[in-house]
């Protein structure tokens, strides 16, 4: 239950809070915001313009991420935040040998100690970069791609503040993914000292739109100690939980072991989860706006994440230590 801050210092005066009561008079203030959707709202805004990295804009959402980690009381694992890298991309998108500048693209890392550590980390990631805008100035906002998982990253981290995780556990806002996952890769191969070995990664990407309720969770081809994880997380989430997009096949519409930031994790042999719904109408379209998202979704995909991660840590050396389901040996 809800009371903004007008009605509860009313209810302070507990004679005139029973009055109001008996005379019927109800809080008709809209209720606050929850705060995943104030950081969706907030990094899917126009004056993030599309968040693509190297840009102003995607500056400004590392600023108000920098800002609630700490506010959220992440520790950083390097000087500060921020692990920065350089890239060289085309200066015409469209033309792969055209001139090229040098892009300068940051991951944000933050740590939370665990109450028990055991031999492995677990991450959990998501990436803040988007596209940007087009020529004609138009807006790519990204709230579901990916402010969404980027707000979702956010809640694990205050979930896990709040209700310590046994082991340690590394937050990854990640920059420039799209067009190459290039955070992920990065961080792979420059891990923090103390924190190289990984049991687990936790990925989300696009979890704010579905008309169905419809979320789904892959990985568990690859890595199938994580079925019943998976099968108890969606008997309690609120929305529908599916396995699936993940079985080797010709077709990468139809698998996505590779095609957001858990990828380069899942090459270097680290099991992972991916959550994220299926290509929509506002994919990559200036529609991609806080406004298209279907918010009660949103919010069970957040409440389905937290409840993931908090699995995936109370058995994190059992998954990191079980077998992998390898393609070659596994004909289908
Ligand atoms: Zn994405």
């Amino acid at each position: 239950m809800h009371f903004d801050r007008r009605f509860s210092a009313l209810l302070a005066a507990p004679v005139l809070a029973l009055s109001l009561a008996a005379c019927g008079v109800q809080d008709t203030a809209a209720p606050a915001e929850p705060q995943p959707v104030t950081d969706l709202r907030i990094l899917s805004a126009d004056d993030m313009e599309g968040r693509l990295v190297g840009s102003e804009g995607n500056a400004r959402a590392r600023e108000y991420l920098i800002g609630r980690l700490s506010e959220i009381g992440v520790t950083p694992v390097f000087e500060n935040y921020e692990q920065a890298f350089t890239f060289q991309r085309s200066l015409d998108f469209r033309d792969p040998d055209a001139e090229r500048e040098t892009v300068r693209a940051v991951n944000l890392v933050g740590h939370i100690a665990g109450t028990n550590p055991g031999e492995h980390v677990m991450v959990v990631g998501a990436h803040y970069d988007h596209v940007g805008m087009d020529e004609d100035g138009n807006i790519f906002n990204g709230a579901d791609d990916n402010a969404s998982g980027t707000a979702g990253l956010l809640a694990v981290a205050a979930a896990f503040m709040e209700n310590p995780p046994q082991n340690d556990v590394i937050l990854i806002a990640f920059d420039a993914e799209e067009g190459g996952l290039r955070g992920a890769r990065h961080y792979v191969a420059n891990r923090p000292e103390g924190f190289e070995n990984i049991g687990f990664m936790l990925n989300m990407d696009m979890i704010a739109f579905s008309e169905t309720d419809d979320l789904y969770v892959v990985g568990t081809w690859h890595y199938p100690v994580l079925l019943d994880l998976v099968t108890a997380a969606a008997e309690v989430s609120p929305i529908n939980l599916h396995t699936g997009y993940d079985e080797p096949t010709d077709d990468p519409r139809n698998d996505w072991t590779m095609l957001s930031d858990h990828g380069p994790f899942h090459a270097a042999g680290i099991p992972f989860l991916y959550l994220g719904v299926e290509d929509h109408e506002h994919y990559h379209q200036i529609t991609d706006t806080f406004e298209n998202m279907t918010i009660p979704f949103f919010l069970g995909a957040v409440e389905t994440a937290v409840d993931v991660a908090r699995r995936a840590d109370a058995m994190l050396d059992v998954i990191a230590n079980a077998p992998s389901r390898q393609p070659e040996t596994d004909a289908k």
